[in-house]
């Protein structure tokens, strides 16, 4: 099982030299499994996705969406498009309220957001609404939901294929307490990637905000026995050199560790 990440950054896009180790795209990731493609979240690094499928693309796709904040849907008609029309197409979120699934992702891809024509591929796309805590099948893998604190909410993801599994969880409000459901969610996972977009100092100021540090990523991981952390949804102001000092920081506490790097393959 590899995980691909496409773009780690959160909030907006971070343009420049100085960022180019960690990358600039936002948050994008895919697991390849043969013919089928499952996505997590759809920012500008969907763009990349799109690109690189080009040569070979997938016959299956399922993009499971954490939330509707930018940063997490801006790429989605970029994605769509590239794909041919024989590719069976799933979106999966988890939405509250009696908002349609279909129709959010239907104004995402018309205008005033986006230029007429390509809102046809809806016409060939599956929309699955799931209640907060469900369970789905996804190609040929598992996929669990668990709802994160978050200005509009957002959900965490449990991907398991065969005997391995990842949890993806950003864009949260990390506990002062960890609640016994989120650590059995997250338990004996072979891989977390989570948001650490603030340092300790400026999650303290910035409190409500919806996302966490490294040592929120920390406590969790260690609670669930899960061994290996990569930080994600990466500060838009950090630069690479503070991203390193960040990273090696990590590294130190917890060995094989990382944040992520847009264009890398994770080994699961
Ligand atoms: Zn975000
Ligand atoms: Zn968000």
């Amino acid at each position: 099982m590899y995980l691909d990440v496409w773009g780690a950054r959160g909030s907006h896009p971070a343009s420049g030299m100085a960022f180019s180790r960690f990358g600039h795209h936002t948050a994008c990731l895919s697991v390849r499994s043969g013919d089928h493609l499952l996505v997590l979240d759809a920012g500008t690094g969907a763009s990349a996705l799109a690109r690189a499928l080009e040569a070979a693309p997938p016959r299956e796709v399922d993009i499971l969406l954490s939330h509707f904040h930018h940063d997490h849907v801006i790429g989605l008609p970029y994605l769509l498009m590239s794909l041919p029309p024989d590719t069976a197409l799933r979106i999966h979120a988890a939405l509250e309220g009696h908002e349609a699934l279909a129709e959010r992702i239907s104004a995402i891809l018309s205008p005033p957001y986006f230029p007429p024509g390509i809102a046809g591929v809806l016409g060939r796309t599956e929309c699955h609404q799931h209640p907060a805590g469900a369970s789905f099948q996804a190609g040929p893998m598992q996929v669990e939901t668990h709802p994160l604190e978050h200005p509009g909410g957002s959900t965490a993801f449990r991907v398991r294929c065969g005997d391995r599994s990842l949890v993806y969880a950003t864009d949260l409000e990390q506990p002062d307490v960890l609640a016994a459901e989120w650590i059995a969610f997250a338990c004996g996972a072979d891989l977390l990637v989570h948001d650490t977009m603030f340092t300790e100092a400026e999650w303290s100021a910035r409190r409500g905000w919806g996302h966490a540090t490294i040592e929120g990523a920390l406590r969790l991981a260690d609670a669930a026995g899960v061994p290996r952390l990569v930080g994600f949804h990466h500060n838009p102001a950090h630069d690479d050199e503070m991203m390193l000092l960040r990273e090696l920081d990590l590294v130190l506490r917890r060995p094989g560790s990382s944040l992520a790097r847009e264009g890398e393959s994770l080994s699961i």
